[in-house]
């Protein structure tokens, strides 16, 4: 199977019309792809790499993968209120076998379907395994959601329930036991749902947003620099996995109720949106919650004085997972 067969036999069929107007004249075959921009619309985009054994372990099922790899994307343009319009995929391979391309391919057509993103190019070579995919979105000029855009008084929000990629990912390491409840971690940590409608809905709604997904308290942090201002932080409400006391003496790391929930808010992989709203907003988003049927929580509030606080005034530290 040569690159072009390759192309043709396992990514040409994700390059195809998911609704009129998609804007594509010209998708995957020639040097580039040509595209038109709706009117009156900002286009968002956003690039992630995935690289084995540092973003995903060998071991990991390979349609999941593909789904993950798009995924990760998805929620940057979740992040910016933007609506997904094409992607492209940029794929290092050790050698070209057809049954990992095929789970992948799978995985990737999939979520690309649900989410109404056309594939429109990329490029193939050999290598490491590693995984690129670059996403382009769309949002109404001026609509989008930045993270310089907190303002003091404004409530902080997040949605879903932090943690769970995390602690899935101790799972996956086999530092924490499987069982019925730690396998739903580690489905979110493999295919984890890009909070999309979510973000679309919060244009004119939300102020400053951004998705959380290397640690809450790392990624609000870049809301509050950004913006430059600071956060107090409701942390009896931070919405983290519950303390599991079955696993009390599995792992120091997380062997009490207090370092579990430091865990839960610094660990990577939630894919969450984390954003603030002016307090008039509370009834909106609140009616918003119920009905995308996710769960939003207030956390917390902007403040003029820079950092992180509790309610009460102590500081928190904002470490979170980083490169380098
Ligand atoms: P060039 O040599 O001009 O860079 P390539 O031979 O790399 O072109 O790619 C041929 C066509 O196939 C291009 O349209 C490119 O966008 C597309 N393509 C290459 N690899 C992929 C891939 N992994 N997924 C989707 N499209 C791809
Ligand atoms: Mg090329």
């Amino acid at each position: 199977m040569n690159e072009f067969d390759l192309i043709r036999r396992f990514f040409q069929p994700l390059d195809r019309k998911l609704r009129a107007g998609d804007g594509v004249d010209l998708g995957i075959g020639d040097d580039c792809a040509l595209m038109q921009a709706p009117d009156h619309q900002q286009l968002a985009m956003s690039i992630d790499t995935l690289v084995e054994g540092v973003h995903f372990l060998p071991e990991t099922d390979i349609r999941r993968l593909g789904h993950k790899a798009l995924a990760v994307n998805l929620s940057d343009l979740a992040a910016m209120g933007a609506e997904p319009l094409w992607f492209m995929l940029a794929l290092t391979l050790p050698k070209p076998d057809s049954q990992w391309l095929q789970s992948f391919a799978q995985g990737l057509a999939d979520l690309a379907l649900a989410a109404g993103i056309r594939l429109i190019g990329g490029d193939t070579t050999r290598g490491p395994r590693t995984i690129t995919i670059q996403v382009t979105g769309a949002v109404p000029v001026g609509c989008a959601l930045r993270r310089d855009a907190a303002q003091v008084g404004d409530d902080i929000w997040v949605s879903g329930v932090l943690g769970q990629g995390g602690l899935g990912l101790l799972v996956r390491q086999h530092l924490l036991p499987v069982d019925d409840v730690s396998t739903t971690w580690v489905d979110k940590l493999e295919t984890p749902i890009p909070r999309l409608s979510l973000g679309v809905s919060l244009r004119g709604v939300a102020r400053a947003c951004i998705d959380v997904s290397d640690g809450f308290l790392q990624d609000l942090q870049h809301i509050l620099t950004a913006s430059g201002v600071g956060a107090r932080l409701l942390w009896d409400t931070l919405p983290t996995v519950p303390w599991q006391p079955r696993y009390g003496n599995v792992l120091a790391r997380v062997s009490n109720p207090q370092d579990w929930k430091a865990y839960c808010l610094q660990c990577g992989d939630d894919y969450e949106l984390c954003f603030t709203a002016a307090p008039g907003e509370r009834a909106r988003i609140e009616a918003l919650s119920s009905q995308l049927d996710l769960c939003v929580t207030r956390v917390g509030s902007i403040v003029a004085e820079p950092g992180l606080q509790t309610a009460s005034g102590e500081p928190l530290q904002a470490n979170g997972f980083q490169h380098f």
